[in-house]
């Protein structure tokens, strides 16, 4: 557990309840997450959803008003790893990705309107949502700037056209936050899955499998949407996805952190046990050094997830501070379950450990919510111009 960082007693107690729900409920339950189907399963998603509300700590980022317990991001950052150490532990507490991004958002700019209709039933899990913004090469992807799906503006409304693709959840779900192109800049706007305008037009075969409704190719083809639809405002969707765009890239972080724990206290357990060379693999100086660096990363990512948090707490935007451990976490928490697969031998790579199904869901993390390289260009380039004194830009990474 990590809660020494958070004295707060509430925060202590529902941490450990997750910390039970995760071994007792969703564990046991990972033998149903279907490599093949790219998705936990939406009856799955149902009966663990029960099971977290039954358990009381049913959605811990949600707003209060629609029954979540808001936790702040502090207190987010030790639950949250709580429940990463199941793949089935963040879509059970309805605080997986997209949904926990997109909750937060609407929390924030959402109209009245659009909170009765969107924030309340995502909050208590009813539907799910996705969040469209990449497109294949040439639009969108590393580079926002590249954003070539558009929003015409007719006498009642928007029409939409483009194709977006890698779009997580959107088979299934109830709605999008579609990123589209607009006269002055780029706006958001909230689109009914049942507009026929919308087309989830495939799921895409993928590395990972833990998100409900896999990852989609979606097409919008002279899809109308009314003045109500925007979200946020006209032309603001850059600025807008900044408000979702830190917390939610911190929110992997402590989900995957949790995940690759599970892998490395899989190892450990392994190498303690396992005889070799008149001994055990533990106490082989090449294993030592391979369990000791996972507690240095699984410490470091800690330090750095929580750091950012209290800023966010703060009221700071914690651009660099979110970004520095995007990286830092995706990259470290590869190495951990990459190191805990080499630790397990032949079983680490088998569905006899959890390691494998960890393994391929982590990899990808390192390229979504910024990849790697795009990370580390804007943390270089805030460091010169701050070095010569210049204004800090609005980067999208
Ligand atoms: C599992 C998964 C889930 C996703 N879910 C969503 C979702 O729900 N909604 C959504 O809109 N998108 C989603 N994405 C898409 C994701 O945001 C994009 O994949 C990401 O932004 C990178 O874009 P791209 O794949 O087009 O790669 P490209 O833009 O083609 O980039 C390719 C590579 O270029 C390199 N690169 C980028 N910038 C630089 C630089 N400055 N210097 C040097 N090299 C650089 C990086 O190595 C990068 O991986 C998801 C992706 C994955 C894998």
């Amino acid at each position: 557990m990590s809660y020494e960082f958070d004295t707060d007693p509430e925060v202590h107690d529902f941490a450990l309840q997750v910390r039970k729900f995760v071994e007792s409920e969703a564990i046991p339950l990972e033998n149903q997450i279907d490599a093949q189907a790219h998705g936990i399963a939406p009856e799955l998603r149902v009966q663990l959803q029960k099971a977290a509300k039954a358990a009381g700590i049913f959605a811990p980022t949600a707003p209060k008003e629609f029954g979540g317990k808001e936790f702040n991001h502090a207190a987010q950052a030790v639950i949250l790893e709580e429940a990463g150490r199941s793949l089935l532990g963040p879509t059970a507490l309805n605080c997986a990705a997209p949904d926990e991004g997109n909750i937060l958002l609407l929390n924030k700019i959402a109209t009245p309107a659009q909170r009765d209709k969107y924030l309340a039933p995502l909050s208590r899990g009813e539907i799910r949502s996705s969040f469209s913004m990449t497109e294949p090469s040439p639009g969108a992807g590393a580079d926002p700037n590249l954003l070539s799906t558009t929003a015409v503006k007719t006498t009642s409304g928007w029409v939409i056209n483009g194709n977006k693709w890698l779009i997580t959840g959107a088979d299934g779900a109830a709605f999008s936050i579609v990123m589209a192109k607009t006269s002055g800049g780029a706006t958001m706007f909230l689109v009914d899955n049942e507009n026929p305008g919308m087309k989830v037009v495939r799921n895409l075969d993928t590395l990972d499998s833990a998100f409900t409704g896999g990852h989609g190719v979606v097409d919008f083809n002279e899809c109308v949407v009314s003045d109500d639809a925007v979200l946020g405002q006209v032309d603001e969707g850059f600025v807008n996805a900044q408000v979702r765009l830190g917390p939610a890239r911190l929110t992997h972080c402590m989900r995957w952190l949790g995940a690759a724990r599970r892998a490395h206290e899989t190892a450990v357990a392994y190498a303690a046990q396992r005889p070799m060379f008149g001994t055990e693999l533990s106490s082989l100086g090449m294993a030592q050094q391979m369990i000791a660096d996972n507690e240095i990363d699984i410490e470091a990512s800690r330090a750095l997830i929580h750091r950012a948090a209290w800023k966010l707490d703060q009221g700071s935007p914690a651009r660099k501070e979110t970004s520095v451990a995007k990286t830092f976490v995706a990259e470290a928490t590869f190495r951990i379950v990459d190191r805990s697969m080499q630790l397990c031998g032949a079983s680490g790579t088998t569905g006899d450990l959890p390691i494998a199904q960890i393994f391929r869901d982590i990899r990808p993390f390192r390229i979504y919510d910024g990849p790697s390289e795009v990370h580390r260009w804007s943390i270089s380039r805030r460091a010169v111009r701050q070095s010569q004194g210049g204004k800090l830009p609005g980067d999208w990474a």
